[in-house]
């Protein structure tokens, strides 16, 4: 990374421990050519991206919409509650995996519907066949999410 004191790109790590239980990492950098000594930490990056709706606004990802929108398009299909929290993880780690701070609601109904389609085939298509004056195969996933609204 960068020294903070003469910009140059060449820096040094002269140290490295894990601080606050493991959750960070320290370290001490010197500079190559100010050998000016500082101190950077990393830690992982748990926030979810925020969604950015159709309509330009924002909203945070609503762990809470997504489970009732799965239950309810799983409703009395053989897929357990487990299967579900395992997806949403899944689904999450998707999203954090994208590296965004915001992410398109497009995206997000584009993983949600993939994820159904691999959880449980017959719930994705009775899904899309409610919806299918939807032009976009993505819709049904925003739409999924929505559900916990009502
Ligand atoms: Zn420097």
């Amino acid at each position: 990374m960068f020294c903070p004191f003469c910009s140059v790109q060449e820096t040094k790590v002269i140290d490295s421990r894990l601080v606050s239980d493991g959750a960070q990492v320290r370290r001490r950098r010197e500079c190559m050519q100010c050998k000016e000594r500082f101190t950077t930490f990393e830690a992982a990056e748990l926030v979810m991206p925020r969604v950015v709706k159709r309509d330009g606004s924002r909203e945070p990802f609503h762990e809470e919409k997504l489970r009732a929108g799965l239950q309810r398009a799983l409703e009395k299909r053989p897929v357990s509650t487990e299967q579900i929290e395992k997806c949403i993880t899944r689904i999450k780690s998707t999203l954090r995996a994208t590296g965004e701070r915001e992410v398109e609601s497009a995206l997000v109904g584009n993983i949600i519907m993939d994820s159904l389609k691999e959880l449980d085939k017959v719930a994705y298509v009775r899904f899309a066949s409610v919806y299918r004056s939807f032009e976009d195969i993505r819709e049904f996933g925003e739409e999924i999410a929505k559900l916990g609204d009502e």
